[in-house]
């Protein structure tokens, strides 16, 4: 009975660190706005507010295959997307996991690698899809690569990267043209893929790299090592003849506004809750002072890759942080960086949770006299696992018995199951309730309010975390009331890789 009161103690404090009033809520949101502004008016700002050179919505009828390369904090996809107008699509798609040596080793053998596994996708299905293609001889296929880090551009097929995030930090590669970089490594690989449908004589045994069939299933563990550097067998068809052309770089936000906006017309804000969190909408060239001096029509519009997850940052001025907060901050690789992100994002509530939980070991309230050693590991505690605890259907909560013994070999009480489920609650919460204070300063900038609008949203976070969205709308009506309910988020799943291939297409049409 002691430690089902001091669990039932300590429940009450954590209750009052997490929970975030509508009042609080409210502030948050005004020095949001005043904060979206700043980055629009002037360069450099601690939220960049990234011009993105996609000028305008999608017409919904763009047509034509794409493939697109999205690389995101977790996972890298390769999607072939058939547009057929009308806002309707097709896509073939395969994920690749990212290993921690390629997130931390060498810009360019990254890039290489994300060369090595479009190729790899070519190879499989392009020759088997090759009738459906709208492709003729001698065409190129558009790329789009879906690049999630903040990049500035100054037009669509460019970017140079402002600083790695979501825990990247692979070397020679922040400060330079990531374009650039990722065309070098495709006239490496792929300008050596004979794609049998595009050449006069097929050959189907062309260049087929031997990659493990494993690598094409993004649930199996972290990959080995690849074969590097591939030495092509096959060199008929020079850099210069790429049959691929990389049209189009773009943020995962940018793709997802544009994919959801193709989708439903009603859209006018996308947000991303993955490995990190950051959003992007559609803004007036006439609202962005800082590129005035480019000359670009006042009329036009362009979409603004947020980079949100950067709000508050070194400053800690406005959020609500815990000493939890703090210290996923400190350990981290960059610390001061990202601060609304880190509140938020998939690759850190768990590791939140697991502070909380460890501070409870210290203190002896939890799992006295077990070995612990598990839980002890930096980020040892998935997000995943949350989602887990807070739908568990058992009145004995089994799963959580389960997370606990099999994972991590500690044997929990009920009690302690029943409090664990509570903090996974608060944390998930307070995720949703601070996201919501970003789309409410983005809808009260824009006017968008009275009208009503769709938020199109993606990533694991959003998609399978139980009642996540819920949350996001009961921060909304928390901020503004009942017309709270006039802003509506939606899944826009596979958004990044369909939204950089109609980019890429909107690119080809406009050139
Ligand atoms: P990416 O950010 O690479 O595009 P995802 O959208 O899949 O990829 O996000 C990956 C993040 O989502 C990881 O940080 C992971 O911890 C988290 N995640 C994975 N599964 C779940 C889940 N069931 N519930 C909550 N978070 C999850």
């Amino acid at each position: 009975h002691a430690t089902k009161t001091t669990i039932a103690d300590q429940l009450r404090k954590f209750e009052s660190l997490f929970t975030l009033t509508p009042q609080r809520m409210r502030m948050i949101v005004e020095a949001f706005k005043a904060t979206l502004e700043l980055g629009l008016a002037k360069h450099k700002q601690t939220v960049p507010m990234i011009p993105t050179f996609v000028f305008g919505w999608p017409s919904g009828q763009e047509t034509g295959d794409i493939l697109a390369v999205d690389l995101g904090g977790t996972n890298l996809r390769v999607c072939l997307v058939t547009l057929q107008g009308d806002g309707k699509f097709e896509i073939t798609q395969t994920k690749y996991r990212l290993t921690e040596e390629q997130k931390q080793g060498d810009g360019q053998k990254l890039f290489d690698f994300c060369a090595e596994c479009l190729k790899t996708f070519v190879d499989t299905h392009l020759s088997a899809e090759m009738n459906g293609l709208s492709l003729k001889p001698g065409d190129k296929l558009p790329l789009g690569f879906t690049f999630s880090y903040p990049c500035t551009q100054d037009r669509i097929d460019h970017g140079e990267l402002i600083r790695w995030t979501k825990g990247f930090g692979a070397a020679n590669t922040e400060g330079q043209d990531v374009a650039a970089m990722f065309r070098k490594s495709l006239a490496k690989f792929v300008s050596h893929t004979q794609l049998s449908f595009l050449s006069p004589s097929p050959s189907p045994s062309s260049s087929s790299l031997p990659l493990p069939a494993s690598l094409c299933d993004a649930s199996v563990p972290p990959l080995p090592p690849l074969p590097f550097p591939f030495t092509p067998t096959n060199s008929d068809t020079s850099p210069q003849d790429l049959p691929i052309e990389l049209t189009a770089l773009i943020n995962d936000t940018t793709g997802t506004l544009i994919a959801s906006h193709y989708v439903n017309p009603r859209t006018k804000i996308a947000v991303i809750f993955g490995t990190g969190c950051n959003a992007a909408y559609m803004e007036r060239v006439q609202d962005i002072p800082k590129i005035k001096t480019l000359g670009i029509d006042d009329h036009a519009q362009m979409a603004i890759n947020c980079e949100w997850g950067a709000f508050d940052s070194f400053k800690h001025e406005h959020l609500p942080r815990t000493k939890y907060d703090a210290a996923v901050d400190e350990t981290s690789n960059k610390p001061g960086e990202q601060a609304f992100e880190k509140l938020i994002a998939g690759r850190y509530l768990g590791e939140i949770m697991r502070l909380v939980l460890c501070e409870l070991m210290d203190d002896g309230v939890l799992f006295l006299g077990q070995n612990t050693y598990k839980l002890e590991a930096p980020y040892a505690f998935d997000t995943a696992f949350l989602s887990l605890m807070e739908s568990d259907p058992t009145d004995e909560l089994l799963t959580i018995v389960g997370i606990f013994a099999h994972f991590f070999a500690v044997e929990t009480t009920l009690a302690e199951r029943q409090f664990f489920r509570a903090l996974a609650t608060l944390i998930g919460r307070r995720a949703a309730r601070l996201s919501a204070c970003g789309i409410a300063a983005i809808v009260s900038k824009m006017g968008y309010l009275e009208e009503g609008c769709l938020v199109g949203a993606d990533g694991s976070l959003y998609n399978k975390y139980p009642g996540f969205a819920d949350r996001v709308h009961e921060g909304l009506v928390d901020v503004f009331g009942e017309k709270g309910r006039n802003i509506v988020t939606h899944n826009a799943e596979d958004g990044s890789g369909v939204g950089s291939a109609i980019i890429a297409a909107m690119t080809k049409i406009r050139k």
